[in-house]
Formats: structure tokens, C-alpha cells, sequence
């Protein structure tokens, strides 16, 4: 478990906020069948804030745009804890997107 608090952008924007629900939705529907890339496990940890566990915890990736923070969800593989960091804007991104339309993987 994480103890992690949400993380806030620090200009006034308003800051990500990802719900457990819709961080499983986006790796199911995004990331299915995800291995773990050192173990092969296809079994992970999504991190939640202390006292609400519907809530992601998001950590600060170092790095910003336009003066607002970056910020990575960063699942770990129940087996041999690696961890896989996503970009929180882009699971945001597709939550906000009409499910029909095709993910562009970039
Ligand atoms: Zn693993």
C-alpha cells in the first residue's frame, strides 16, 4: 500500500484525479492481458490514497508542461514488484474519450 498523498498541480489547474474503477477499466480495456515484463505475471497492484481506497494515488513524475506537473499511476507487479509507471494525463485521455473511437498507442 501506498502512503502517498494526491498530488495537486500547484497553478490553480484543476489537478487528475483517477477513481480505482476507472484506472481498471483503462488497463483492461488498454492494457489487456498485460504481462509483467521481468516476470511475465499478469497480476497488479493499482495504488490508492491513504483512507479512500477508490481513489488512485498519483505520484509526481519530476517533470511538467506549462508549469503543471507530470504525473505516472505506478502499478506493481504482485510478484516480483516491478513497477510500471502511466502517464496519468493519458489515462485521463481516454477516460474522457468516447469508448468507441481506437486508442492511439502513439
Ligand atoms: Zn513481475
Amino acid at each position: 500500500m501506498s502512503e502517498d498523498k494526491p498530488v495537486a498541480s500547484p497553478d490553480g489547474n484543476e489537478p487528475f484525479k483517477i477513481s480505482f474503477d476507472e484506472a481498471v477499466s483503462f488497463f483492461q480495456a488498454v492494457c489487456d492481458d498485460a504481462l509483467c515484463s521481468a516476470c511475465g505475471t499478469a497480476e497488479w497492484e493499482i495504488p490508492t490514497i491513504k483512507g479512500d481506497d477508490n481513489i488512485c494515488a498519483l505520484k509526481k513524475s519530476g517533470l511538467s508542461v506549462n508549469g503543471r506537473s507530470i504525473l505516472n499511476l505506478e502499478i506493481e507487479c504482485l510478484n516480483c514488484g516491478l513497477l510500471r509507471a502511466h502517464r496519468v494525463a493519458r489515462i485521463r485521455e481516454w477516460i474522457d474519450s468516447p469508448k468507441s473511437v481506437e486508442i492511439d498507442d502513439e
